[in-house]
């Protein structure tokens, strides 16, 4: 099987999510796409909602979804969560499946501070989708090379007809350029601090549970 592992605070989960899991598992043939809410976060300032109010609207967006389901693994593991131990884990529990790591360019690119950041590219593959507004220009793979660890460029080859690189290790990178939807979790929080409408960027069962709980106030 072809597996897709989501990471994230989705804080709340959104439509730019939703829809980034969807185009990539269809144009990868992807069998299942997991979404996998951090515990803590290291690289987030502001204070987070619980764990398992954000795993729970994740499991509300994504029910009638069969290809998607949700992880509680960062959570259960508890502390910070970093998406190396992550994969590691997941190598353990799908040994015989090819695992793709998606993330958002933003995130991508700031990839060098993470834990173990040169050795996750590593052990796993990897898709990269486009965020709107926010993209170098996902088809100059030679610029997106650079973007990588110095160690991890050597030896790294570019296919320009899928649109990916391959690495020294036979790890793929793809780079997707999805239907643009400027919609992040700030400023669904910040609508809903501000009393101003979300309709339409995130799931309305979603919506009904962040109001019925009194979330982001
Ligand atoms: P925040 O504003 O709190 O950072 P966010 O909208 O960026 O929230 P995250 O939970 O930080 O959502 O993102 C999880 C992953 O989804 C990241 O890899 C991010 O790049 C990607 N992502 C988030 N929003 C979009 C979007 N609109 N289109 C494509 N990818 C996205
Ligand atoms: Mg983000």
């Amino acid at each position: 099987m072809k597996i897709g592992i989501f990471g994230g605070t989705f804080n709340p989960i959104h439509y730019g999510h939703l829809r980034a899991a969807e185009e990539t598992a269809e144009r990868l043939l992807l069998n299942k796409v997991i979404f996998v809410p951090t515990n803590i976060t290291f690289d987030k300032k502001e204070t987070l909602l619980e764990p398992e109010k954000r795993l729970k609207m994740i499991n509300i967006a994504i029910k009638s979804h069969e290809r998607f389901e949700a992880s509680d693994i960062e959570i259960k593991r508890g502390g910070f969560s970093y998406s190396y131990d992550t994969i590691i884990q997941l190598k353990h529990i799908y040994p015989q499946d090819e695992l793709y790591f998606i993330v958002g360019v933003d995130t991508y690119l700031g990839m060098k501070n993470w834990k173990n950041g040169k050795k996750i590219l590593d052990i796993i593959n990897f898709i990269i989708v486009s965020r709107a507004c926010k993209e170098p220009d996902l088809k100059n793979l030679t610029k997106l090379k650079n973007f990588l660890p110095d160690e991890l460029r050597n030896g790294i080859v570019s296919d320009y007809t899928e649109n990916r690189l391959i690495t020294s290790k036979n790890k793929l990178i793809y780079f997707l350029k999805i239907t643009g939807l400027d919609i992040s979790s700030t400023n669904i929080r910040n609508n809903f601090k501000n009393d101003v409408s979300n309709l339409f960027l995130l799931p309305n069962e979603v919506i009904n549970y962040i109001i019925n709980n009194k979330l982001y106030l």
